[in-house]
């Protein structure tokens, strides 16, 4: 954003230190506004920025040291490289960007002409969160080559929207900030210090103002701290919570029969399924004491208002749709939908901007194949009788450090099978596989259009220093791309401007395309109203969905379904969100890898003869790691805690948590299934 006394234009006073605004674009629910100071071209320094009123001039410790390092350092990208092989090993070799849009060329010219268009696959996923950088030039480009399509949500955040569809389909949630009237505040799997930090001074000031607070989270993270309740559930235990929940409430009182009978579809079989869970046996497979249960029930029935902010932490298991609709559904089971801080945090419906005239998917041939991300070294590998995969264009993501069965990523990548490009800021583990590597600019170098997924305003920016080296933005990159393939369409020549306009094009109003620019713009007055708000409800023929028809034909679960985890190994792995890093961005930095340790319950590590500080080796049938104990009752037993996004340097064993974790898919729409992933351990040398 251009905002209040800075000035974004980077053509003149190169050398003098100035103050320019824009906005993290992180995969993180704040999107927060940024000061960046700038001095011959280069990041001295970030601070929050104050044009966005939900994140209020604070950023977040992991960008304050990381960002001006992320720019400057050595592990940047500057310039096109080529991987030559030879009998003592591989090295990169600097090319032009001619040449190495040539070679692309060549390559997936001759890939498409032996294998089809399938046989190349674009491989990303939220690098940077700005509209433009994913999601316009980047998809027109691979839709027309004829690229298999690709479904990377099933990574993060897929398992719940299709979770969210099922039961309210396409109605949206309250605002964040609603929570300030809510009695009862619910955070159900996300751990808001960390993937949420401007949430957290919302709830302290209702909890001021008398809210009592809920935690449901695996362990005591530090908003637990302020709670009325923390509820430690075993990993994918949550849908079985909610019906324990849900039986106590019928039998003792505290359903909402009047909404239920009003307002939602399905019910009765919703209901029974919960008569399987008896207080005692919730307790059980939960693994907390029934008394947490009783406490839960009688929190939720006695305070209304109640509001919920619900993390990703629930969809990353076996059960992870049922864990997160069965959540959703018992904010309808007690009526907290409509009133005024009554709901489920979600911001959809204040952000009408994107859409397919940007993507462009009438560009993709009829019938093109659409694969799960998760498929792609599978598919490089061991095809069988589908298409293989002999192209693979990596941006936007980095595979090595954050996929499941990592090491299966790394030598599919590595392989001769497939030719592998990647565009990336860093050099991370991926692009070390690659066999083209391209430089991308940081979000300091490019203007971008952001959304948010944790507050409803919209922002804009533009560049704060000039591209460093020869990195070019993704819309230049697949511009050249397109060019270079010949591709005609006018759409191929947009231009970064013509972008922003198409990403504005169903706001009516085009003054935000300035506005959001100067500050972020609040998009109250551009949202639906949230679902069976107290003004209309009593007309609404909208209906939620305890039973849904079509999930039963397609995965058996019409209502939601528990699965216990079938691995009989001594402890679950947990990977959360880590406070250095995002996802895997800044993993290569010394000092945002600190938090690299294996944190153990005190009573396992007195079995295992572990003290703080020792050396760990986690194994299973899938590899080893070795990290270093931190002993913590912060952890509920039979669990270990990693920070997830380590690069492979920081490794002893050569491979990081992600290693450990099984393919495994959730069964809607084939989420990853991170905490399923089961290890034993034993002291490390
Ligand atoms: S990572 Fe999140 S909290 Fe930190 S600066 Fe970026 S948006 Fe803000």
């Amino acid at each position: 954003m251009k905002g209040y006394d800075v000035n974004n234009d980077i053509s003149d006073d190169r050398g003098a230190r100035q103050v320019k605004s824009t906005v993290c674009p992180l995969d993180c629910a704040d999107t927060c506004s940024i000061d960046v100071t700038v001095e011959n071209d280069r990041v001295i320094e970030v601070r929050g920025g104050a044009g966005n009123p939900f994140t209020r001039s604070k950023l977040c410790s992991k960008v304050v040291a990381s960002f001006p390092l992320q720019v400057h350092d050595n592990l940047r990208v500057l310039y096109p490289q080529i991987k030559r092989k030879t009998l003592a090993g591989c090295h990169f070799e600097r090319i032009s960007w001619e040449d190495a849009i040539s070679i692309i060329y060549e390559k997936f010219t001759a890939t498409k002409q032996q294998w089809g268009g399938e046989s190349i696959a674009p491989l990303f996923y939220g690098g940077p969160m700005g509209l433009l950088a994913g999601g316009t030039m980047d998809k027109r480009f691979f839709h027309k080559l004829g690229a298999s399509t690709v479904d990377a949500t099933t990574l993060c955040a897929g398992t719940s929207d299709a979770a969210w569809e099922s039961v309210f389909g396409e109605a949206g949630g309250i605002d964040f900030e609603e929570i300030k009237h809510s009695d009862l505040i619910i955070v159900w799997g996300n751990n808001i210090t960390t993937c949420n930090l401007h949430l957290t001074k919302i709830i302290r000031e209702a909890k001021k103002a008398g809210s009592a607070l809920i935690v449901v989270d695996p362990k005591r993270i530090r908003i637990a701290n302020d709670a009325d309740l923390h509820v430690p559930l075993l990993p994918g235990t949550d849908v079985a919570f909610v019906y324990g929940v849900i039986y106590l409430l019928h039998k003792r009182g505290g359903l909402d029969e009047a909404f239920i009978a009003n307002h939602s579809v399905g019910f009765d079989a919703f209901l029974n399924e919960a008569r399987k869970f008896s207080l005692e046996r919730t307790a059980e497979i939960c693994g907390i004491e029934s008394s947490v249960i009783e406490q839960f029930a009688r929190l939720i029935a006695a305070r209304r208002p109640s509001a919920m902010s619900i993390g990703v932490a629930p969809e990353r298991n076996r059960n992870g749709s049922a864990c997160v609709r069965s959540a959703l559904l018992l904010m309808a089971a007690t009526g907290n939908i409509g009133p005024k801080g009554a709901g489920v945090c979600e911001t959809s419906r204040f952000f009408p901007l994107g859409g397919d005239h940007l993507s462009r998917s009438d560009l993709c041939p009829a019938g093109t194949r659409e694969i799960n991300v998760m498929d792609i070294p599978r598919l490089i590998m061991d095809p069988g009788d589908e298409t293989p995969v002999k192209g693979v264009f990596i941006y936007n993501h980095n595979p090595v450090a954050v996929h499941p069965d990592a090491e299966a990523m790394k030598q599919a990548l590595e392989s001769d099978n497939a030719f592998v490009v990647g565009s990336d800021i860093s050099m991370t583990d991926s692009m070390l596989c690659c066999d083209l590597v391209l430089p991308a600019p940081t979000h300091f170098e490019y203007g971008d259009v952001y959304k948010a997924y944790g507050h409803r305003y919209l922002q804009r920016s533009e560049a704060a220093i000039s591209p460093q080296g020869e990195s070019i933005t993704n819309m230049e990159l697949f511009r050249r791309l397109a060019r270079r393939f010949g591709f005609q369409e006018p759409c191929f020549a947009d231009e970064d401007k013509d972008l922003i306009q198409q990403v504005y094009e169903s706001v009516p109003d085009k003054a935000l395309i300035d506005q959001s620019l100067e500050r972020a713009v609040d998009m109250a007055q551009w949202a639906e109203p949230s679902m069976l708000r107290d003004d209309d409800r009593s007309e609404s023929t909208f209906k939620i969905r305890f039973y849904d028809e079509h999930l039963e034909k397609v995965c058996g679960q019409g209502v939601p379904k528990y699965a216990p985890l079938s691995s009989t190994r001594e402890f679950i792995l947990v990977s959360p969100a880590s406070e250095k890093r995002i996802n895997s961005t800044f993993g290569g930095l010394s000092q945002q890898s600190t938090d690299l340790v294996c944190e153990i319950h005190p009573k396992d590590a007195l079995k295992h003869g572990v003290t703080d500080g020792d050396l760990v080796r986690l194994k299973n049938s899938f590899g080893e790691v070795v990290l270093a104990a931190k002993v913590t009752s912060n952890v509920r037993r039979k669990t270990i805690f990693v920070p997830k996004g380590a690069w492979l340097k920081d490794s002893a064993t050569g491979m990081t948590i992600n290693a450990l974790i099984p393919s495994d898919r959730e069964p809607l729409i084939g989420g990853a299934c991170y905490y399923d992933c089961t290890v034993d351990i034993q002291l490390a040398g």
